[in-house]
């Protein structure tokens, strides 16, 4: 029988972070004036701004965590998808990194441990975060949990009324949640009052949850696009690297989807940084949100309040309309600055796809595989026949890694509607 799963044991579970902006002395800086790094400074747990503005190229990871990297299912499996192969006439060898089996069910407990982890050594009397389709505060809640800190998760309001499920989780998980814009800050009574029933935006959520932690003695939890979010997500690229060792393999290509860049960046950056040279890196997005092929590449706020510095990155604008597609966790404006300057640099390829082309993607995918993947996972599925026509061109069979960031089982109304199951 062929080798289909490459499992590791609990030891192997990385005991370090990967930081790749140690090895890009000209990674452009945030840019604000003082009242906006002051905002960061006492806003941040003070670890995760140390580490964002580090740059040591490895980061120990404390014991304590690793054993609750193990605790929700660390190591992920790497599996090989090889009836999936099949629609590629066997022209690709697809390996999959399984992030959707940890308990959250996607790649973002990765860092939310790390987060709520040095938000508790500040004695931080509770954690706040945004959220849109509540894979992030779900992790933020389940992170909170297993620490022993409360969360308050202020999730965008059409996704708190449309998707109850992740809403039902964070609760479960003893986290607090709130439609936002809400009642509990300035900006959002003040968003209310226009209009009672804004739909919200993540970058609304963002700045509700900054300013809640701000006063009322939290911390705020970061939850992609910066650099220590992205390094804390490393431990599935660097536990990747070993298993595609014992299936042999030396990865052609490595592709994935970014929301704001952190799930690719968890996989693909150690690779960038430590692995082969002459491998692709392929990222894609939602051209709903065309952020990756027509985005601009410069300063722009991460926030819709602006309260946060500017980042440079690739960007379609912070105050863009952003249209209400199922695949919540890639409607956000920009790209990860480290993200966005591979792309600048054409060491990442950038795409984007539509909503309807991934999920009958997605389709093809389950009935192959078994396994529903999350709608923003299935946005990665178009880059293969493209890869399949790389091979054929170059009549040599490709290997392919991916991020196979999340589960669609909460996702599958979205489904229903879009594929009219
Ligand atoms: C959030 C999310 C993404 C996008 O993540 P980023 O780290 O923001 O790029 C992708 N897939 C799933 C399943 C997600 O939940």
């Amino acid at each position: 029988m062929q080798r289909l799963t490459f499992n590791l044991s609990q030891d192997d579970v990385p005991d370090y972070w990967y930081n790749l902006p140690a090895k890009y002395p000209d990674f452009p800086q945030p840019r604000g004036d003082s009242s906006s790094m002051e905002v960061l400074q006492k806003v941040l747990p003070s670890e995760v701004l140390r580490l964002e503005m580090s740059r040591d190229e490895k980061v120990k990871i404390p014991e304590e965590l690793r054993e609750l990297y193990v605790k929700v299912g660390r190591p992920t499996p790497l599996i090989r998808a090889n009836r999936f192969e099949e629609l590629f006439d066997g022209w690709l060898r697809i390996y999959l990194k399984m992030e959707s089996y940890t308990y959250s069910g996607s790649h973002k407990i990765n860092s939310a441990l790390a987060h709520v982890y040095f938000a508790k050594k500040d004695n931080a009397k509770f954690v706040s975060t945004e959220t849109g389709a509540g894979q992030w505060g779900s992790a933020v809640a389940l992170a909170g949990a297993l620490h022993e800190v409360k969360s308050y998760v202020f999730m965008v309001r059409s996704s708190y009324n449309a998707k109850p499920y992740r809403r039902y989780m964070i609760k479960m998980y003893g986290g607090e949640v709130n439609p936002s814009p809400s009642p509990l800050t300035e900006f959002g009574r003040k968003l209310l009052e226009k209009d009672p029933n804004d739909p919200g935006t993540l970058g609304i959520a963002i700045s509700e949850a900054v300013e809640y932690a701000l006063k009322n003695g939290g911390k705020y939890v970061v939850g992609s696009v910066v650099n220590s979010d992205i390094m804390f997500k490393t431990v599935a690229g660097i536990e990747a690297m070993k298993q595609m060792e014992l299936a042999g393999e030396s990865p052609d290509a490595i592709i994935g989807v970014v929301g704001g860049g952190s799930n690719y960046g968890g996989l693909a950056f150690p690779f960038v940084g430590m692995g082969d040279k002459g491998i692709r890196y392929i990222a894609a997005g939602s051209s709903e949100i065309p952020k990756m092929t027509k985005g601009e590449y410069r300063y722009d706020y991460p926030d819709t309040a602006k309260l946060l510095p500017q980042l440079k990155m690739y960007t379609v604008g912070y105050d863009i309309k952003i249209p209400p597609i199922y695949a919540g966790g890639l409607r956000y404006h920009a790209v990860a600055p480290m993200l966005s300057l591979l792309m600048s640099k054409g060491i990442v390829e950038a795409r984007d796809y539509s909503q309807e082309e991934s999920f009958r993607w997605a389709k093809l995918f389950t009935e192959k595989e078994g396994y529903i993947p999350a709608p923003e996972t299935s946005h990665a599925l178009p880059i293969l026949k493209e890869l399949e026509e790389w091979a054929k061109s170059e009549g040599k069979k490709k290997s392919v890694l991916i991020s196979f960031s999340g589960h669609g089982l909460l996702d599958l109304a979205n489904y229903a509607d879009v594929l009219k199951l």
